[in-house]
């Protein structure tokens, strides 16, 4: 898949559920502020602001699996850090859903010990939209007809490419269908941004 099919379901993966928490359960979020003071003073209260900085995250997550491709876009840009991955299996390691969970517990364990940006405790949530998005990018690739062998590494791999709809249904890269595909996100994000702001009060 392309980088912006990715990045489309990497910013719908986080939106869409924080909007339709925000709009449910607005408790929920008044909980996450009283028990993160730091975040009260960084978005003024304002959900709006804390949601699209989880999106950033989420957003940035999306990429990084395909530092394992020399020719992605995120290799591209990232040439310090793609020098030492492009050398990985193309959707090998990097494309497994538990050293996703491993790495964005490792920087949140590190923004955390360092207090980076200003950010403690409260920072998992940031390095959670970041895993959503990693996450959003397995799936989405999952819906391709090779698949992903290695989405459970290192616990184990499978010797066929595992989608997670049936092989018929599945889409080649920048196919008409990816076009199909990427505006999917696009059009669940607008409809849940303009079902938050409906009643924003
Ligand atoms: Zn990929």
């Amino acid at each position: 898949m392309t980088w912006k099919t990715h990045a489309a379901f990497g910013l719908t993966a986080i939106s869409a559920p924080s909007f339709i928490a925000l709009k449910n359960k607005p408790e929920l979020y008044g909980d996450f502020l009283a028990l993160n003071s730091n975040v009260i003073d960084k978005f003024h209260g304002e959900p709006i602001f804390f949601i699209f900085t989880l999106m950033f995250f989420s957003w940035l997550g999306s990429f990084v699996p395909d530092l394992d491709h020399e020719g992605s876009y995120i290799s591209k840009r990232l040439k310090l850090i793609s020098f030492f991955t492009k050398y990985l299996k193309h959707r090998g390691s990097t494309h497994s859903f538990i050293v996703a969970g491993l790495v964005s517990f490792i920087l949140y364990f590190a923004f955390m010990y360092f207090e980076l940006f200003g950010l403690r405790e409260e920072t998992y949530i940031y390095f959670l939209a970041f895993w959503f998005g990693w996450a959003s990018h397995l799936l989405s690739d999952m819906l391709t007809t090779s698949g992903l062998k290695h989405m459970f590494f290192p616990l184990f791999s499978t010797e066929k490419g595992k989608t997670i709809i049936p092989k018929i249904f599945t889409i080649n890269t920048n196919s008409a269908q990816e076009f199909a595909i990427y505006l999917f996100p696009l059009i669940c994000f607008n409809i849940f941004f303009v079902f938050y702001l409906i009643d924003i009060k």
